[in-house]
């Protein structure tokens, strides 16, 4: 007995040693760091932090191959917690957010009833997922049934809707669509997402040069979600509330209702939704993503600096902007006149985007008061050069330089500073009868503005005729209301003074149309012996314009940016990149003359641009870039099953009334008219289209 008491001990004892060995030999030693770590984890495991749930995540912090801020459904104090474990810096990261970029609908004619396994996978693997279109939303939500958060859930057209509230960013539903529909992207991917040719894009989308998600606002429009248009707008363009009233709308022509009906309304309801926001009494809030401490120099505050300093802003950066004169907005603020575009709006607008951190210095010109070498002693990294189109061209004409004679920038630009308050200047004395040479938005906005100024006869001579003008129809038509007379296929000759040298008449030669020139336009030519004399006392020649690029010449360091026969800045067509690698360009100063929402579009791609300069990336193109292409199948010859409805009309005020003043003239839509309106548009996508309500 007590023999194998004492064996039992004996074995007891060296099993213990054997095993206290083995421990020591076969130890494996585990941060205590990991357990604590994933204490403050959310303990979901989703999986959206790209790791297999919440241990492998906290092995990979300990691991120093993820971030604290590695838990994409916890907030910044998990990831101070996270840090403090770990003796670190919290850091930053900006949240993914789920977006579902097929807004479906009842379809057109090629819609496919699936009547089997109700599952988008199931649908797409057995009849390649014609549900309603071949690379639409399939609408059965599988998206919806991978999401452990609750975020997405069907809308009322039976396809998935993404809640920013709620939504994560852990990427399930990206994973779960077999159509590639649902992206989930941060804030700054998003900004920087420019149309690509497999982007599933309704054709008034494709062709807007500010890129903006049409059919989605108009759908927000259409369900009373206001705000969420704003929003929707405002990721491609944050001057929303000066082209909802000046921009001549491209993306119209390409509506797909306009093939069977009339065209949407598509700005009006963009100015409905800006306009519902000012005057709501709130800015909607505009997130920007954490400092990057990267500076950039905007210099030129018109459409194209204002839009990319605000990209540039949102993307981090801190940026400022330097302009000539003592206000900002370029040609929307001195050249397009207040009752097209009231002051108070645009500062409204203006003060929206500097509010999100941006220093701006007034009456401050390059070349004069700072140069690019100074900025770049004061510490900015890159420069943006959106100078736009300020030197008038000329008629080179006899007796253009008479007491009397102005050119339009000139004309508007000192009328705007006046009737601002910017300038000690006197008034321009205005004349009885004055006559405007152009047939562009300059000589449309001369000649409405000599109306309300009080000049007796107001004439617009033109070269070609009315079809051929490049102005805005709505603001010929306007001009024409107004009582300006117009003098088509009517070429400059001379211009004759008294001896005074006060202009009194104005000579010009009968036109008739020729052969097309380069502009594809029919060429003018002056039929001989057809010289006309008009008495007039005052003349506004108003026949297009180009940069100033004289701050080149006063700058040793950029003597090598190189300009084109245009004086434009020439640059990359993709990355808006000049020949001096510091230096970016848009608008008006790169494409010569042109349209407040391309200048907003340029700025945009150039913040693009500026944001991968700053990050040292490599400057590539936007892959599949599709600006201003169609894709082919997206142009249809006609719509079957739309009810003809009537377009919205404008609101604008009486013509009696109208020129009295510089009252804004063109008036906004009621509620219900916009809603009306939005109805109509047909939500199209590439290929596939929401008939009527009424023929649903
Ligand atoms: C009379 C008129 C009417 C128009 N109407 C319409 C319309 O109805 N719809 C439409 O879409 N487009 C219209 N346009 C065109 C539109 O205004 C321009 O395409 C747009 O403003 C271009 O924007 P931008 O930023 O490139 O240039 P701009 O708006 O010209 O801004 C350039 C800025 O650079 C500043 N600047 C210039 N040189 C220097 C320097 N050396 N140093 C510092 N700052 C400098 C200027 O002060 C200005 O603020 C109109 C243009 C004019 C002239």
């Amino acid at each position: 007995m007590i023999e194998s008491l004492l064996f039992m001990l004996i074995l007891g004892g060296a099993c213990g040693s054997i095993l206290s060995l083995a421990s020591k030999i076969f130890y494996v030693y585990e941060d205590p760091r990991i357990a604590q770590v994933e204490y403050f984890l959310a303990g979901a495991n989703c999986g959206g932090c790209g790791f297999t749930g919440c241990s492998a995540a906290a092995v990979a912090v300990v691991d120093g191959k993820a971030k604290p801020t590695v838990c994409v459904i916890s907030d910044m104090e998990t990831a101070a917690n996270v840090a403090e474990v770990m003796g670190m810096e919290v850091g930053a990261a900006e949240p993914l957010l789920s977006k579902n970029e097929c807004s479906g609908g009842t379809r057109a004619d090629d819609r496919y009833t699936y009547q089997g396994a109700p599952s988008c996978r199931a649908a797409e693997a057995l009849l390649g997922g014609r549900k309603v279109c071949t690379i639409g939303c399939l609408g059965y939500g599988d998206c919806v049934k991978s999401c452990i958060f609750d975020a997405i859930h069907m809308g009322p057209d039976g396809f998935p809707v993404a809640d920013e509230a709620k939504c994560v960013g852990c990427g399930a539903c990206e994973t779960a669509c077999p159509k590639g529909i649902v992206h989930v992207r941060t804030m700054s991917e998003r900004l920087l997402h420019f149309n690509q040719e497999d982007d599933a894009l309704a054709p008034c989308q494709q062709t807007c040069p500010a890129e903006i998600d049409i059919p989605k606002y108009i759908a927000q429009v259409r369900d009373g979600d206001y705000a969420g248009a704003v929003n929707t707008i405002r990721e491609r363009n944050p001057l929303l509330l000066s082209c909802g009233r000046v921009c001549p709308h491209p993306c119209e022509d390409y509506c797909r209702r306009g093939i069977e009906d009339e065209a949407v309304s598509i700005n009006q309801l963009k100015r409905f939704a800006a306009d519902y926001e000012m005057h709501s009494g709130e800015r909607l809030p505009i997130p920007c993503a954490v400092p990057t401490g990267k500076k950039v120099a905007v210099v030129g505050g018109g459409p194209a600096g204002l839009s990319c300093a605000y990209f540039l802003r949102r993307l981090g950066h801190d940026v400022t902007i330097l302009d000539a004169m003592p206000k900002l907005g370029g040609m929307i603020r001195y050249g397009i006149p207040e009752y097209r575009l009231p002051k108070e709006v645009l500062q409204w607008e203006i003060d929206g985007i500097l509010n999100l951190g941006i220093d701006y210095r007034s009456n401050a010109t390059l070349g004069a008061d700072f140069t690019t070498a100074s900025l770049r002693e004061e510490g900015f990294d890159a420069v943006f050069l959106g100078v736009g189109a300020w030197n008038d061209y000329t008629l080179r004409a006899e007796g253009e330089d008479l007491n009397g004679c102005y050119t339009g920038i000139d004309f508007l630009t000192r009328f705007a500073r006046h009737q601002q308050g910017d300038s000690d200047e006197d008034a321009i004395p205005i004349g009885k009868k004055c006559v405007v040479i152009g047939g562009g938005n300059t000589a449309i906005d001369c000649v409405r503005t000599l109306v309300r100024l009080g000049a007796e006869e107001v004439s617009l001579v033109y070269r070609r005729t009315r079809k051929e003008m490049p102005a805005n129809d709505v603001e010929i038509e306007a001009a024409d209301h107004e009582g300006v007379k117009f003098h088509f296929l009517a070429a400059p000759v001379r211009v004759i003074g008294d001896e005074n040298d006060q202009v009194t008449h104005f000579e010009f030669q009968k036109c008739e149309l020729g052969e097309p020139d380069a502009s594809g336009r029919r060429r003018p030519v002056p039929i001989e012996g057809s010289e006309t004399l008009m008495e007039i006392d005052m003349l506004v020649t108003a026949i297009g314009q180009g940069p100033d690029v004289s701050f080149i010449e006063k700058e040793d360091a950029i003597q090598n940016l190189q300009t084109t026969r245009w004086n434009t800045i020439d640059a990359d067509p993709e990355i808006l990149q000049s020949s001096v690698p510091y230096i970016f360009t848009a608008g008006d100063s790169y494409t010569g003359a042109s349209l407040v929402v391309e200048a907003i579009g340029g700025g945009r791609r150039a913040a693009r641009a500026i944001h991968m300069y700053l990050s040292e990336e490599e400057l590539v193109p936007v892959p599949k870039s599709l600006q201003k292409k169609h894709i082919p199948e997206s142009l249809f010859e006609s719509v079957n099953g739309v009810v003809q409805k009537k377009r919205a009309e404008m609101p604008e005020m009486d013509v009696a009334e109208r020129i009295q003043s510089f009252e804004e003239a063109d008036l906004v839509l009621e509620e219900s008219d916009a809603l009306a309106e939005a109805n109509r548009c047909l939500g199209c996508c590439r290929i596939c289209y929401n008939k009527d309500k009424e023929a649903a």
